[in-house]
């Protein structure tokens, strides 16, 4: 098996979850032995975010996806955006927020659980009024946590320790751009997301009767 950032390998992370025994989790609840809390922090494209859903979906695991209101690369108020969120809740998946600190006003989109966006230590831990916050101690732990950051794996790719049920539970952060988008590496992903985008800008213009001759 090769530990590619790829969503052939993002099916083998799930198959090898269900291998260890682990059950599928969110952040409603304290996580228990043998919870797995898949949590993805959608920082740049919906449209990766929706291809990892639908895995996820034929794959009967349910994640949380936390989804920006203050995002340069998508808008949620936007018809792709409500249809985004739309068919996240038609897959049985949870949606929270991707805040950007100090503001974690969630409306009746999001469910009461917020992630902050590439947050500062002074208050990554820290207790958030009216929602849960996915670095508290409760939910988070270095033993029990494992995150694609940057698109690298900080203690190595967790499937073998998944499949061999050793993490007692586990809040596993993936961005699912970095697994939707080819490459070798984040810059190359990068740029076929930029090249994906492009293509879909062009339409965009289309449908907003630019003319493109
Ligand atoms: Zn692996
Ligand atoms: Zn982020």
């Amino acid at each position: 098996m090769t530990c590619r950032f790829d969503l052939a390998h993002y099916r083998e992370l799930l198959g090898a979850a269900r291998a260890g025994g682990y059950r599928f989790a969110t952040f409603e609840r304290e996580p228990r032995a043998g919870d797995l809390l898949l949590r993805h922090d959608v920082d740049l494209s919906l449209e990766a975010a929706l291809r990892v859903a639908e895995l996820e979906a034929q794959e009967g695991a349910q994640a949380t996806y936390f989804l920006m209101t203050e995002s340069v690369f998508y808008n949620l108020a936007s018809a792709a955006g409500r249809s985004a969120i739309a068919r996240l809740r038609e897959l049985d998946h949870r949606v929270g927020l991707h805040a950007v600190h100090p503001r974690a006003i969630l409306d009746e989109r999001f469910d009461p659980v917020v992630a902050w966006h590439n947050p500062d230590p002074g208050y990554m831990t820290a207790a958030v009024e009216g929602a849960a916050n996915v670095m508290e101690p409760r939910f988070f732990s270095p033993e029990t946590y494992r995150s694609d950051s940057n698109g690298r794996w900080r203690h190595g790719c967790p499937h073998a320790d998944l499949a061999a049920g050793r993490f007692a539970w586990l809040q596993l952060l993936t961005h699912p751009e970095i697994w939707a988008y080819p490459g070798e590496t984040m810059g190359e992903t990068m740029l076929a997301m930029l090249d994906a985008e492009r293509a879909r800008r062009l339409e965009q213009l289309a449908a907003d009767r630019i003319d493109l001759s």
